[in-house]
């Protein structure tokens, strides 16, 4: 097994990968094979199935060790299951990814990434400090925060866009403590800090500054592939658990519907695909920046549209990175096709991959979006009806997910990712039922009271915790700030 990039330059090894998180040509690293994987073999336990899943990519990486790391990682997780699947519908069921510390997906990944990066850096004989830079739309920030802190030879570096999260997931970040963490607004949008941080990690001025004070470049976005992979996991393992609940045989198809942003959740999904994993459609949901739902239907990528401040403000996002792994498979692994749509991308704002790839896309894919006022009528109506609470990134899927049984008619079991706690986005979901007050944390009591789901410790421990990171900076300032914290530090 070797790690190939989306834009073309050496082979490496999956530690490499891991390591250096974005290929220094600007492309992201893909596995050189998928590995298959009999579903008959996996049990119904989450850490041996992560095993037979993460073994197979990382084939330098001792297995004794792996296994330590696992357990290690998902200790964490306040559910045996560690993702567990929650029915609600005869045909529908909801895998709940947020019962990691932070309370949202990202901690499946982050949890683990932080062995997983030390181990690749042994295996590498790399000798720098790792400095890990994140943008993050609201969620990664806070898991990269929580998984990477304490952890020897390693910083972090999170930018997030200032007034573009949620309080919850502000407070989260602010108030993280620890000696190798930190923490910076940014005066832009998502989009913007992304790519801030594309940026710096493509120059050679900041490469030279931080080699000189000891230190390297990584990160923990999910252009790591070490950020993808845990993430296959709970693929395999929501198909298990249906199996096992007798909803369906081994072998039969199911959908899943996945809530996107930055195209990595689904993207893992698309890899469990690709490793044998029978599935009909994998239904990629929107909020109103809808960039992706076109893309599937028009086979045109344009990213000249207005960008939306919404409730699921963690899928926020015009530039999907991880479509480009996607773009390399249905290339037919053609690293100048990929090179050129970026550059249309970069150039003009938009690619087409044309009628006949958009077409043998759609045999798999399903897109659909959703508004602010159909993510709170779903919020609403669901918790009425299952009296199941969603966060508005689930509600979106949901929504999406009901439009397209309505369009279809199919009738496959489905799938549908949960990828927040409500309590994370407390005022806005509380706004689906009554009008929310300006203090967030009586509005989680009052969601409290309305729906009886338990208040997690890391929501309530919140309050009145001291804010520690209250810097705050311009686009143009992001490379000066990460070298100014590097030689504080130094
Ligand atoms: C990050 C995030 C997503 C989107 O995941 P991508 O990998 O960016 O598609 C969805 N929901 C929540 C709550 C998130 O934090």
């Amino acid at each position: 097994m070797k790690y190939l990039s989306t834009r073309g330059g050496e082979a490496v090894t999956a530690a490499q990968a891991i390591v250096q998180g974005i290929s220094p040509t600007g492309g992201l690293y893909v596995p050189s094979s998928f590995p298959q994987l009999d579903i008959k073999s996996l049990n119904t336990d989450y850490l041996d199935t992560a095993y037979a899943i993460l073994s197979k990519y990382l084939p330098e990486t001792d297995g004794e060790e792996l296994r330590q790391m696992l357990k290690d990682a998902y200790r964490s997780f306040d559910d045996p299951a560690v993702t567990p699947v929650v029915p609600l519908t005869e045909t529908e069921s909801v895998l709940e990814l947020w019962h990691g510390p932070t309370m949202a997906f990202k901690d499946v990944a982050l949890q683990i990434l932080p062995y997983l990066m030390r181990n690749s850096l042994r295996l590498t004989g790399e000798n720098h400090e790792i400095y890990i830079l994140v943008a993050t739309s609201g969620d990664t920030g806070k898991a990269a925060l929580e998984g990477f802190c304490g952890v020897e030879g390693t910083r972090v570096l999170v930018f997030y866009p200032y007034g573009g999260v949620s309080r919850a997931q502000r407070l989260q970040m602010v108030t993280q403590e620890g000696d190798n963490v930190d923490v910076c607004a940014v005066r832009g949008n998502f989009d913007d800090a992304q790519t801030g941080v594309k940026k710096i990690f493509a120059s050679e001025e900041a490469r030279a500054a931080l080699e000189k004070l000891g230190c390297r470049l990584s990160s923990a976005n999910s252009i790591n592939f070490g950020r993808l992979l845990p993430q296959i996991v709970y693929y395999f393992t929501s198909y298990r658990s249906l199996v096992e609940s007798g909803r369906i045989a081994f072998g039969d198809r199911v959908n899943f519907c996945v809530p996107t942003g930055n195209f990595g959740d689904i993207l893992a999904g698309y890899y469990a695909v690709r490793m044998g994993l029978p599935v009909n459609r994998l239904i990629c949901a929107s909020n109103r920046n809808n960039v992706l739902t076109d893309f599937f239907e028009q086979g045109e990528y344009n990213d000249i549209r207005p960008f939306y401040k919404s409730m699921s403000c963690s899928i926020d996002i015009l530039i999907s990175s991880n479509l480009e792994r996607l773009l390399y498979e249905i290339a037919d692994r053609d690293e100048a096709q990929v090179c050129q749509w970026m550059e249309q991308l970069r150039d003009n704002g938009r690619y087409g991959i044309g009628e006949k790839r958009r077409a043998a896309l759609g045999e798999l894919f399903a897109a659909g979006w959703c508004s602010e006022e159909d993510t709170l009528s779903t919020i609403r109506r669901v918790f009425g009806k299952y009296g199941y609470l969603m966060d508005p990134h689930t509600a979106v899927a949901q929504t999406v997910y009901e439009r397209y049984r309505e369009r279809t008619g199919d009738d496959t079991q489905t799938i549908l990712l949960s990828t927040a706690n409500p309590y994370k986005f407390a005022s806005d979901v509380l706004s689906a039922f009554e009008t929310p007050g300006s203090d967030d944390f009586m509005n989680v009591e009052r969601l409290n009271g309305i729906s009886g789901v338990k208040v997690p410790a890391g929501i309530s421990g919140l309050r009145g915790k001291k804010e520690r990171h209250l810097d705050v900076c311009d686009l143009d300032e992001m490379q000066a700030r990460v070298i100014r914290k590097v030689s504080v530090h130094a």
